[in-house]
């Protein structure tokens, strides 16, 4: 059935002269599920397809057709989606071909059911796709208010919640990264091509270009980034700055690369603190916020905002005098050295407890996962598996920091001795200087 889904969807690109028997790659089946197929030998940077505009999906397209009136003032997104799923209700819809190449469900996260959802218990990727899947619900309660019950006659069958998590799937999954948002499009045939970790240039594999000298026309054209052997499947890299949580919630697969191992420690200045207006002003200078989000990636040094801001969140006791005014141009320098031992302290204690409270929230240790990696798993089992190791390594990584840190207290240098220091008041080996009075 696909195989005769994938010939029809062929027959009507040729048909409107967007693919001849020249072009260098067709859709095939791959094990990603569909892909292109190099029909000859291609060579690095080469063109693989060129699909003209008048393919394209985009919220252009949307406003032009039956339900541009009722859809305009949508969110890109919004108004694609509801286009697609209005198209794939019509028997006789001119997009019909492609369509029917168009996957049912992706790998992702928010087409997981309950118990595969079970799997990611206590993971942040469970939090982020809980946190997706209440926004489609939120928007889909907005747009069934505002467009599907007033214009009740514009669609065949009833629109439901689960055709409008598909459509977003699908636009998640198919549209290339510089090309979402506000420049949100489907790009027919290029939208088939798939996704290598091996590949890693990003940049030049896609463009969109003026049609030729005589043409006002615009077309997307897609490079090969590797050269191929015939038979072999074109492949890009998709975006090398996703997390494998983002990479696991729009597309439904991860990567073995630890860089892509992401856990966001997020931190808050408390509205009980009662220098919480001091601290705000501090933060808010320095490009942060009352809550504040840091990334800590597998392998990595920490964020170099991180310790200041632990640091002005925990102050405290006597070393609130920092907070005053007469510091306030100063202030972060010294906030991106230890304060105080009392200071200091805290903030290891408190990363430390926040570490071990969330990895008392998974419900198997590394080791457990490390063992059913080795074993042949379905892929959205293997997605989970990955995740809730990784999440629990960086955390991890995270607690021996600052445990490494609480062992050396004694041997930090403080705001004190540095003050000291800088008035010349201590020598280089941290004795006191007296002068001698006269
Ligand atoms: N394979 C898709 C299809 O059958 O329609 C075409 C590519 S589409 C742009 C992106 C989707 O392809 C992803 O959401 C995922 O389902 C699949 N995919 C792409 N690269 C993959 C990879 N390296 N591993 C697993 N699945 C992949």
């Amino acid at each position: 059935a696909a195989a005769a889904a994938v010939q029809t969807f062929w027959q009507w690109l040729s048909d409107q002269d967007v693919v001849s028997a020249k072009t260098p790659a067709k859709p095939g089946l791959v094990p990603q599920g569909l892909g292109l197929v190099a029909q000859r030998d291609i060579s690095r940077n080469e063109v693989v397809l060129e699909i003209p505009k008048k393919l394209w999906i985009n919220p252009d397209v949307v406003a032009a057709s039956e339900i541009g009136n009722a859809c305009s003032g949508l969110k890109p997104w919004v108004s694609v989606a509801l286009f697609l799923i209005r198209e794939k209700f019509k028997e006789d819809s001119t997009w019909r071909p492609y369509l029917d190449v168009l996957p049912e469900s992706t790998n992702s996260t928010i087409f997981w059911s309950e118990e595969e959802l079970a799997e990611l218990q206590g993971t942040q990727l469970l939090s982020t796709t809980l946190g997706v899947k209440s926004y489609l619900q939120r928007e889909f309660l907005k747009v069934e208010e505002e467009i599907l019950v007033p214009h009740k006659q514009l669609f065949t069958s009833p629109v439901t919640l689960d055709d409008f998590s598909w459509a977003f799937g699908i636009l998640r999954s198919r549209s290339f990264s510089r090309l979402r948002g506000q420049n949100l499009v489907l790009i027919p045939l290029a939208d088939l091509v798939n996704h290598s970790p091996d590949i890693t240039i990003e940049d030049g594999v896609y463009e969109i270009k003026g049609a030729g000298l005589f043409s006002r026309d615009l077309i997307f054209s897609l490079r090969s980034p590797i050269s191929l052997k015939a038979g072999e499947q074109v492949l890009i890299q998709y975006n090398l700055n996703m997390s494998n949580a983002e990479l696991a919630v729009d597309y439904g697969f991860i990567e073995a690369k630890s860089d892509r191992n992401m856990y966001t420690l997020t931190l808050q200045i408390s509205e009980s603190d009662p220098f919480f207006g001091d601290k705000l002003d501090i933060a808010e200078t320095n490009g942060l916020g009352e809550i504040a989000d840091f990334d800590i990636v597998l392998g990595n040094p920490l964020p170099p905002t991180l310790l200041p801001y632990l640091r002005l969140v925990a102050l405290g006791g006597t070393d609130v005098f920092l907070l005053e005014s007469i510091f306030r141009n100063t202030i972060w320098g010294h906030l991106e050295l230890p304060v105080s031992p009392a200071n200091e302290e805290l903030i290891c204690r408190v990363v430390r407890d926040a570490c071990k409270s969330a990895l008392s929230g998974y419900h198997t240790t590394i080791e457990e996962d490390e063992k059913l990696k080795r074993k042949e798993l379905n892929p959205r089992l293997e997605i989970a598996v990955g995740i809730r190791a990784e999440e629990k390594k960086v955390l991890q990584q995270i607690d021996e920091i600052f445990k490494q840190r609480q062992s050396e207290l004694d041997e930090l240098e403080y705001y004190q001795e540095r003050r000291l220091k800088d008035l010349g008041l201590v020598g280089e080996q941290g004795e006191i200087i007296f002068w001698e009075s006269k």
